[in-house]
């Protein structure tokens, strides 16, 4: 297939395809979290994270969300299919013009390697950390 937007960006979207999206950036950062939140609404041990600018983000069909405080303080809004429960992106306090969508759900999540892992001192014995990339026993510190 020729579509010129796909040379940068990538696709992705729901288990029933209820949601789908479009980002015509490539991934900025991937960011695996080890965090009890992530660990409690990813079916794993972590979730994993890719960021891009939110005005290179295209939505269809209708999320539901929740909201809810991280240990930071920060409020973060995740959105999810309200037909399947696949999560699908988030927005936080602390992260304005930036869309988290979860690496999941992309049509093909290996375009997106993980650069970092955050949150390491809540992961699980079991769960495994890559110990080739920069990791970060709480928050990633700001740069
Ligand atoms: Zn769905
Ligand atoms: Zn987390």
């Amino acid at each position: 297939m020729v579509d010129s937007t796909k040379d940068e960006g990538f696709e992705g979207g729901c288990l029933c395809g209820n949601i789908r999206y479009q980002s015509f950036s490539k991934p900025l950062i991937t960011v695996h979290c080890y965090c009890t939140d992530c660990r409690h609404i990813g079916g794993t041990g972590h979730a994993a994270h890719t960021v891009i600018p939110d005005n290179a983000f295209s939505l269809v069909g209708r999320v539901s969300e929740y909201i809810k405080k991280a240990d930071s303080g920060n409020l973060i809004n995740r959105r999810f299919c309200p037909i399947c429960a696949s999560a699908i992106f988030h927005t936080r306090d602390g992260l304005e013009g930036m869309i988290v969508v979860r690496t999941s759900s992309l049509d093909d999540p290996e375009i997106a390697l993980p650069d970092r892992a955050i949150y390491v001192d809540s992961a699980l014995s079991w769960d495994y950390i890559n110990p080739n990339i920069p990791s970060s026993p709480k928050m990633t510190v700001k740069r």
